[in-house]
């Protein structure tokens, strides 16, 4: 019962909707393209706002820190 392998054709999908797509495309139409090129960037801004807060939040944890140590 068991199929043969590497008979399916090749094929990709859209990373948006999942959709069937000839290899040659990365995207099922242009308005997906758009849509995941805008999640990439918001993600890319997503991460440089998270690294700066715990950026902030070290430098902040650290000046405590020697804060309340130069008080003694
Ligand atoms: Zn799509």
């Amino acid at each position: 019962m068991s199929k043969p392998s590497g008979v399916v054709p090749n094929h990709k999908h859209c990373p948006v909707c999942g959709v069937s797509i000839s290899p040659s495309k990365n995207y099922c139409s242009t308005e997906h393209e758009e849509m995941d090129e805008k999640a990439q960037r918001r993600m890319r801004n997503f991460r440089s706002l998270t690294l700066l807060l715990m950026v902030v939040a070290m430098v902040a944890l650290v000046g405590l820190t020697l804060y309340l140590r130069a008080r003694g």
